[in-house]
Order: C-alpha cells, then structure tokens, then sequence
C-alpha cells in the first residue's frame, strides 16, 4: 500500500488552547508536523523488502525465541547475525517475561517449534529511570486511574534479568523451561554479558 491509499489523520475540531498543550507527555500531534509513518511508508515502497517467499513456514528454523527490549538501539538482527525466518523476537519495554510474553512464548514453543529462549535486556534501559511507584503515582495524577498491569521497573538490570529466567523456568505453560539463557547487551560497546 502506498502513502497516497491510507486514510488521512483525522484533524481534530477545535485547536486545543496552549494551557491544554501544556502537560508533558499528552500534547497532541502539532499541524503540519511530517508523519514518521509516512516516510517509512515511502521508505518501504523504495526499499528491498520483498516478503519471504524462501520461507515456506512460520516455524522458525533456529527453533529459537528471543525475548529483548523495544529500545531503538538494539538491532536484534545484527546483534545475532540472524537471517530471515529463523527466530522468534518479542519486544516490550525492559525486554521483560511478563504474561504477555509467556503467552507468545506458549504458541511459539507448543504450535511454532521454538525449543530454546534468549532473553536480552541492556544497559542504560529506559526501565531503569523509572520506579514502580513513581510511574504508577504519575497515571494516577495524569489519568485517576492506577494501573492493574506492573509496570515493571528495575534498578539492577541483571536482577532483572534473573526474575525473567525464573518465570520462564516457573511458567506451567511452557513445554520447556530449561533451555532459557538470559544477557545484558552493552548497547554503547555491542559486548554481550550472560547472566548466571
Ligand atoms: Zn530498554
């Protein structure tokens, strides 16, 4: 689909006064500003990308899922060497074993054939800025509402890491719990560090 085929951004209906602009965080898009989306959506009309139709199957080849953070520095594909259809990724913010994840991990291991897990946080996480309670005060004040979800902050990232092997090794869902290996990556140095 090209950029000309989507839907416009719908334009809101009234310019928001600047009092109502000023909460950081909640300022909506400014006018006119360009769209990111827009230019990737040019970038992958000149791009390379052409499916995979070498790839018959959605089981991954490697029989591998890796579990790592959304962070914009982590190129999970170079930092691995992968090639196309051979793992599993699942991102979030901290690269964290939450329900969600254990659920993608059950499908993966039980209808995908994943056998073995790398789960991959790093240094100078956004997750690590944050406390628990601070973020969850902050929804409360910005919104009223304290959210069900944990929002998973951590001081120590290697604790963290060992809490997202545990659940993994813990989880009643997975088929197999053993093969699970957890690391920090150094996102300025690209070395990778095993947790033990
Ligand atoms: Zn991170």
């Amino acid at each position: 689909m090209t950029s000309a085929e989507l839907p416009s951004t719908p334009t809101p209906e009234a310019t928001p006064s600047p009092e109502a602009t000023s909460t950081a965080g909640t300022a909506p898009e400014t006018e006119g500003a360009p769209s990111a989306i827009d230019e990737l959506l040019l970038r992958h009309d000149q791009g390379p990308d052409h499916g995979a139709p070498e790839v018959p199957t959605p089981v991954p080849s490697l029989h591998l899922a890796i579990v790592t953070c959304m962070d914009a520095r982590i190129k999970v594909f170079d930092v691995f060497g992968l090639r196309h259809g051979e793992a599993h990724i699942l991102r979030n913010a901290g690269g964290v074993v939450t329900d969600d994840v254990i659920r993608s991990l059950s499908i993966s291991q039980r209808k995908l054939a994943t056998r073995e897990i790398v789960i991959m946080q790093h240094t100078s996480c956004g997750m690590s800025l944050i406390t628990e309670d601070g973020f969850r005060d902050e929804l409360q004040a910005d919104t009223g509402l304290r959210p069900t979800w944990a929002v998973e902050a951590f001081a120590d990232v290697r604790e963290s890491v060992r809490q997202s092997v545990a659940r993994v090794r813990h989880s009643p869902f997975l088929r197999l719990t053993t093969a699970v290996r957890g690391f920090v990556y150094d996102v300025h140095t690209a070395k990778i560090h095993e947790v033990t």
